[in-house]
């Protein structure tokens, strides 16, 4: 039998994708709990998140695509729900994410992961005692660049005197003030 798009097989013999920081399915790996926890490196044959995922044999079927903004039928009944929950990983922000990745162009996109990726890494190693990565994933992706590193920035002048803990405190007040006074949910 002929595999067709609204089957589900496992099968993801053919999945060569190269990108980890931007999954077919649109989540942020640079910005994911799983990943920070050692449990998946990414979007690729075999990561924790692929191997279960209907979505990939879907792909290779489709031509072994990228990202599925590139399919005619994203977002296709694979995408029902699927940003009505967060995991370790923000869901809520996929239809954005992938809407701008598409209208940007997928290399200025990655580049603003990076610098996303390097925001969150200062604030794991400055601010983070293991205890707050999920929500410091979630406000990385909520919040501009700009936004977080003005935020980073004036938090390390404030804070420079303080133990880790004043400083995780702080910071962390001072993301859930921000986002509070913009109607941001973390
Ligand atoms: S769990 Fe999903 S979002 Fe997280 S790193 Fe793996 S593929 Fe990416
Ligand atoms: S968007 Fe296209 S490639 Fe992606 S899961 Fe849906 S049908 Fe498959």
């Amino acid at each position: 039998m002929t595999p067709t798009d609204h089957e589900t097989d496992t099968g993801m013999d053919g999945f060569r994708r190269t990108d980890r920081l931007f999954s077919l399915c649109g989540l942020n790996c640079g910005l994911c709990g799983f990943r920070l926890q050692g449990k998946c490196d990414g979007c690729f044959q075999g990561s924790f998140c692929a191997v279960n995922c209907p979505r990939v044999p879907c792909s290779v079927r489709h031509g072994n695509l990228e990202y599925c903004f590139q399919c005619p039928e994203y977002p296709c009944r694979h995408y029902d729900g699927f940003a009505d929950y967060d995991t370790l990983v923000l869901h809520r922000t996929q239809p954005r994410d992938m809407r701008k990745a598409k209208e940007m162009g997928i290399e200025a996109y990655l580049a603003e992961q990076r610098l996303k990726v390097g925001l969150l890494e200062r604030l794991l190693k400055d601010y983070d005692d293991g205890t707050n990565q999920v929500f410091l994933c979630a406000a990385v992706n909520l919040l501009s660049v700009e936004d977080m590193k003005t935020i980073i920035d004036r938090a390390d002048s404030e804070t420079k005197d303080m133990d880790k803990a004043a400083r995780l405190e702080h910071i962390v007040n001072e993301l859930k003030a921000f986002a509070d006074a913009n109607g941001i949910r973390i």
